[in-house]
């Protein structure tokens, strides 16, 4: 039988009882009151039974528990006993993950909203020098350089930033931010010490080889021009001196080039503010003279903005978009350079050409280094590959973007974007 009709059919007997009674003895309202008083002292005594049992950890037995309360004790002792299961389970997924998150070679430190420390991971404490104890404290009190204050504080994370270690200086790390959840931050360090020497390394060979290499080809270069200017070469080796001559002057660009890419990754940047309107006139000007009698270059300057950069580079970068849009497209079709403002505050150069375009399966690859589309290559076209690294360089080094829409047949759109904090 149910246990809650059971209690209701032994408080319908008591009244019957009561009814019973008072019909020998009257007084019903006294029976009932006594009756009632009874019950309700039965029920704090259970009561209080219970809140002893559930402040005791409900673990002891409860079968000895009659009537309905043995079944509420039964669902507590349940609910206590699910809860107990899951925070068994819950504190072990929480030991695995500490033990792997100490496994990782990366550190890991969970910030919180004021870029407070909440956790840190074993290789944390390590390579960052941070201490179990420095839970709670602010992470820019601790780690000083004041690049990585900036970068915390900037709350871009899109990129990544590298730094010295702060227990060693001859470690480099770099630092990544993934913000999550509501305020919270994934602040992970990675050794890159062995990449970075790495890069240097290469970087410094290719720098010095390059180097090494103009020497001789200056030599070399002279030597030419001398026996091209002589009257009395024979004809059969006129060809051979020119064609020699043509082969040096693309070794020097590609020397050139090199060098250029190098100093790009080693040099440190400036910040002067550069007369755009001076510069693309100047590119544009002197870019027009190289061709041999139309002047195809249409310069459009609807923006008085500045950049704030390094002159001696952004000539560069743009020099190279120029001169291939002059380079890639016919003799006499136009070049269209415009300076401009965009309506989101970007300011954007564009270079415009009417030439034969690029095919998009090499559009993401034109900027890589010594890439050059296949059809060029079979035009005849001389370069050395290594123009758009550089464009692509000097840009990222001015925050700035390039962004190439081409078709094949009817030319190309070289964008180079610059974002509002670097107007001046
Ligand atoms: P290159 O010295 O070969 O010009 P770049 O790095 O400047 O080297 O350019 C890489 C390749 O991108 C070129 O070989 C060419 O295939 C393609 N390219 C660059 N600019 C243009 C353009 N304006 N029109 C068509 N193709 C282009």
């Amino acid at each position: 039988m149910d246990r809650w009709q059971r209690e209701i059919k032994i408080v319908l007997a008591l009244a019957f009882f009561a009814f019973l009674l008072s019909y020998f003895v009257g007084h019903l309202t006294g029976i009932l009151l006594v009756i009632s008083v009874i019950l309700l002292i039965r029920q704090s005594l259970v009561i209080n039974d219970l809140e002893r049992w559930l402040s005791r950890g409900a673990f002891r037995d409860y079968r000895d528990r009659k009537g309905i309360w043995s079944d509420i004790y039964y669902h507590l002792w349940k609910i206590k006993k699910t809860d107990k299961k899951r925070k068994k389970k819950l504190s072990r997924m929480i030991d695995q993950f500490r033990k792997s998150t100490d496994a990782l070679p990366d550190a890991a430190v969970v910030l919180g909203e004021h870029a407070q420390i909440e956790w840190t991971n074993k290789a944390a404490r390590e390579v960052l020098g941070l201490k179990k104890s420095d839970k709670g404290q602010r992470i820019p009190n601790l780690i000083r350089s004041p690049q990585f204050v900036q970068f915390l504080k900037g709350q871009d994370y899109g990129e990544k930033i590298c730094i010295p270690s702060p227990v060693n200086d001859n470690t480099i790390l770099q630092i990544s931010v993934v913000p999550y959840g509501v305020g919270l931050r994934l602040l992970l360090a990675q050794d890159v010490t062995q990449i970075k020497n790495m890069e240097r390394m290469r970087t410094d060979f290719v720098a010095n080889v390059s180097h090494e290499l103009r020497t001789p080809l200056t030599v070399l270069k002279g030597y030419l021009e001398t026996l091209l200017e002589m009257d009395d070469v024979p004809k059969g080796f006129l060809r051979s001196f020119q064609s020699m001559s043509m082969q040096t002057e693309r070794m020097q660009h590609l020397i050139d080039d090199l060098l250029l890419l190098a100093k790009l990754e080693t040099k440190a940047k400036k910040a002067e503010c550069v007369d755009m309107r001076d510069l693309l006139q100047q590119i544009c000007h002197e870019s027009d003279l190289l061709e041999k009698d139309e002047r195809r270059i249409e310069l459009n300057l609807q923006s008085q903005a500045n950049v704030r950069g390094d002159a001696q580079e952004l000539q560069s970068a743009f020099t190279n978009l120029v001169v291939n849009a002059l380079k890639y497209s016919p003799a006499t079709s136009p070049v269209k350079v415009s300076w401009y403002k965009r309506s989101d505050g970007v300011l954007c150069l564009e270079i415009e050409d009417f030439g034969e375009g690029i095919a998009a399966a090499d559009i993401p690859r034109i900027t890589e280094r010594f890439y050059r589309a296949e059809v060029k290559r079979n035009q005849k076209i001389t370069g050395t590959g290594l123009g758009l690294a550089i464009v692509k360089h000097v840009l990222v080094r001015h925050d700035a973007k390039l962004e190439v829409e081409s078709q094949l047949g009817k030319g190309s759109h070289f964008r180079c974007l610059f974002p509002q904090q670097r107007i001046c």
